[in-house]
């Protein structure tokens, strides 16, 4: 919750400009409470590239529909969700991560973590793909024992997740990377794991161009769009 300072000294016009800065509402006799603020409003990323640039891996209508009607969907629930919580104001992982706690807040974390998990999705995709280098390459040579063996994890992941959810390469605390998968929102932070790189599995991500043919996303994914400088800027 962000601390505004109220002092004798300070105007009524300070105190109302940093009250609402801050996001919260001045109340008669100068009492502060949660205000529907900008502070507490999770802006979505805008795409980082074309909606065509995935393609023909994935199409300029699945990305328009993905990104414009899922992904911005799940960041308006979320806002609309966290204000009036002691969470509003906070950075969106931080909320997603405490709401997971708290089972009253389920509706809050399945959105803020989907708002969270797609712009880390959208970020770990490039055209043209590439490779792995320097300590990514040598991360991914001694914890899977190369980067095919990397890639056929991932996959395996990715087809046999059951139903909506996710894929990831993640490390460790020890810096060790490894294969995860998780169901509908779930998150790896939520097990102290660093999420490395995600693709999504849930149909809409890949319906409208390959319907039930997921194993033919996941290979056109791994194989085309993989962004490993993102990759590599996550593992630090
Ligand atoms: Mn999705």
């Amino acid at each position: 919750m962000p601390v505004v300072p109220c002092t004798a000294s300070a105007s009524r016009r300070q105190v109302l400009r940093l009250a609402a800065g801050a996001g919260f509402l001045l109340l008669a006799g100068g009492m502060l409470r949660p205000g529907p603020a900008r502070a507490a409003t999770f802006a979505a990323p805008p795409l980082p590239y074309a909606e065509n640039a995935l393609e023909p891996v994935i199409s300029a209508k699945t990305v328009s529909f993905h990104y414009g009607k899922h992904t911005l969907g799940y960041f308006d629930n979320a806002n609309k969700l966290v204000a009036d919580t002691p969470l509003a104001g906070q950075p969106l992982e931080k909320v997603f991560l405490e709401a997971a706690k708290d089972p009253k807040m389920v509706g809050l974390f399945r959105n803020a973590a989907q708002a969270w998990n797609h712009v880390f999705y959208w970020s770990g995709l490039a055209a043209g793909g590439g490779a792995p280098t320097g300590k990514l390459a040598k991360a991914i040579e001694t914890s899977f024992g190369g980067l095919e063996a990397c890639r056929k994890a991932l996959s395996e992941a990715a087809v046999t997740q059951f139903a909506s959810g996710w894929a990831w390469l993640v490390a460790d605390p020890a810096g060790k990377l490894s294969v995860v998968k998780t169901g509908n929102a779930d998150n790896p932070r939520q097990e102290g794991l660093k999420p490395l790189w995600v693709i999504d599995v849930w149909e809409h991500a890949y319906y409208l161009d390959y319907q039930n043919r997921r194993a033919d996303y996941v290979k056109g994914v791994l194989d085309k769009l993989v962004n490993w400088e993102f990759v590599a800027k996550n593992l630090g």
